[in-house]
């Protein structure tokens, strides 16, 4: 029979054959890891969409705003992340909780239109076919 290892601590197991940890000590401190890796990762990608939103509201004080890419660029915009989407004819918004913003090109320069969300968004049908 093969030996099993604590998946915590590594030493070898006795007893039971379901058994995965050495003991309490090892089960839990094993557990809270795996707990805190899984919580940094949604930490890291809260602060990057309220970063996004700070950079999106100070852009945009009047609600309705126009910007080059470079400004968003400089100021460490993320444009992987965002909480919500809302497509128009016109474009495709991409928010970041009560903000959004709507990737254009014109002049062949890359802009992007930002707004404040109104309060009524339509809800989305994911499996719609346009
Ligand atoms: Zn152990």
């Amino acid at each position: 029979m093969e030996d099993r290892k604590c998946a915590e601590c590594g030493t070898t197991l006795v007893g039971r054959s379901d058994k995965k940890f050495c003991d309490a000590y090892c089960r839990n401190s094993y557990n809270n890891k795996v707990k805190r890796a899984d919580e940094k990762f949604i930490m890291d990608v809260n602060r990057i969409l309220r970063r996004n939103r700070r950079i999106l509201k100070h852009l945009c004080p009047q609600g309705k705003a126009v910007v080059r890419k470079d400004i968003l660029d400089q100021l460490g915009y993320n444009y992987d992340h965002f909480s919500g989407i809302y497509r128009t004819k016109l474009g495709t918004y991409y928010f970041c909780y009560d903000f959004g913003m709507s990737p254009f090109i014109e002049n062949s320069i890359k802009r992007a239109r930002i707004v404040m969300k109104q309060n009524y968004v339509p809800s989305l049908d994911l499996w719609k076919v346009d």
